[in-house]
């Protein structure tokens, strides 16, 4: 769907929530057969680079930074952006918290060095143990996972480095039955995000069926895990349903996005029509916002 095909989904103002999820990159040099975020519409029908220009991005992130308490820069994988740095500081001059999602193939000690002091969080998505399962998945570069210890030796590079580590882990039917307590005890976050593989018209359509999770075995797999907590990791499960309009989110273009209904509904440019015309455009739930846990502690405005 492009911007003009968009039709308004609410006339009256809608609460936002404290956090935003700029996918400010559409390229990846990784090939996950699930990704959520594969932008290749945006791709196609506006964006043919697949972001904004440098300055644009910049003026985005100011206007989200003065209006969100905290700032996820997220992709494709955001790290292949030259200027990264650039918006990362923008959001924390205007006060915002940031956080990066990256699938940390590019996140060696020149890169958090630069990133050291504009990003508070580092969120790294790492689905399984076993490097043989992550090429499986497509979670690989030119078909080569990163091996365990690689992912042991970049969390303690962003706990050295002062930031706050995260980890996401998509639950699909080739990572369900695995015990993953040893490895996540040794990579140390202080909050684990599940997500139960979800199928988004548009984005991965044709490529998860074959790698679909039951509920049952979602659930079995968060129940596995729940000891961690003693550990001081939060687990934060999100089955289908709290993934669906809880999100504030902006895609490569510059527009708020929402996944209420399946696939990606898109509002205007919100550099052309302001942030609250453009949200006024998409759908978001804060009741299910709250549900998934999106209220914590970032880190606080500084
Ligand atoms: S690393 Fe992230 S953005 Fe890239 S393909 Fe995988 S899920 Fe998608």
């Amino acid at each position: 769907m492009d911007s003009l095909s968009c039709t308004p989904f609410a006339a009256v103002a809608q609460a936002m929530p404290p956090s935003v999820n700029f996918h400010l990159w559409e390229p990846c040099n990784m090939r996950c057969r699930f990704c959520f975020a594969t932008f290749e519409d945006v791709r196609r029908d506006v964006l043919p680079k697949g972001h904004l220009p440098k300055e644009a991005a910049l003026r985005l992130v100011e206007l989200l930074s003065r209006r969100f308490q905290k700032i996820t820069f997220a992709g494709g994988e955001p790290l292949l952006c030259p200027w990264l740095p650039d918006l990362a500081a923008a959001a924390k001059a205007n006060g915002a918290t940031t956080m990066l999602v990256t699938n940390g193939s590019r996140l060696n000690a020149d890169v958090l060095a630069r990133l050291r002091g504009v990003v508070d969080w580092v969120t790294v998505s790492i689905d399984s143990v076993s490097p043989r399962t992550h090429e499986a998945l497509g979670r690989a570069v030119h078909g080569k996972a990163l091996e365990p210890q690689d992912y042991q030796a970049l969390a303690e590079r962003v706990h050295a480095a002062g930031m706050r580590l995260k980890v996401n882990t998509v639950v699909t039917n080739l990572n369900a039955g695995e015990d993953q307590k040893a490895f996540m005890r040794s990579l140390r976050p202080e909050r684990w995000k599940l997500l139960r593989v979800l199928s988004v018209d548009g984005q991965n359509t044709g490529k998860v069926e074959s790698m679909r999770c039951t509920s049952q075995d979602f659930e079995a797999f968060v129940a596995r895990h729940r000891i961690l907590e003693e550990d001081g990791i939060v687990l934060v499960p999100e089955d289908n349903e709290d993934m669906r309009g809880s999100y504030a989110m902006v895609d490569p273009a510059g527009r708020f996005f929402d996944n209420a209904d399946g696939g990606h509904r898109y509002s205007e440019p919100i550099l052309q029509t302001g942030l609250d015309g453009a949200w006024s455009q998409v759908h978001f739930s804060l009741e299910r916002f709250i549900q998934r846990n999106g209220f914590y502690d970032f880190g606080g405005r500084s």
